[in-house]
């Protein structure tokens, strides 16, 4: 696994249950690279505050598109 596939399988991952770090081959990878392997770290530590706040209802529909382009944006520069 390169460093672009990890980024890849991370994007998948965004709305899924899937804990990263336990995932084989990002596993295999995160320990042999660490600018993955901290980036993996703050990913899933995140992911773990955000899912641990109280939910607050659904987002109006030109917000969340907002959100979700600020987000693709964003994971674009991460794998630049
Ligand atoms: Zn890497």
């Amino acid at each position: 696994m390169t460093c672009e596939e990890l980024m890849a399988v991370l994007a998948d991952y965004v709305g899924g249950e899937l804990v990263v770090e336990h995932h084989a081959t990002v596993k295999i990878h995160i320990d042999g690279c660490a600018k993955c392997g901290s980036y993996v770290a703050t990913y899933t530590h995140t992911i773990r505050i955000s899912r641990a706040l109280p939910k607050c209802g659904q987002l109006s529909a030109a917000f969340e598109a907002k959100l979700r382009a600020a987000l693709a944006e964003h994971l674009g520069e991460a794998t630049s």
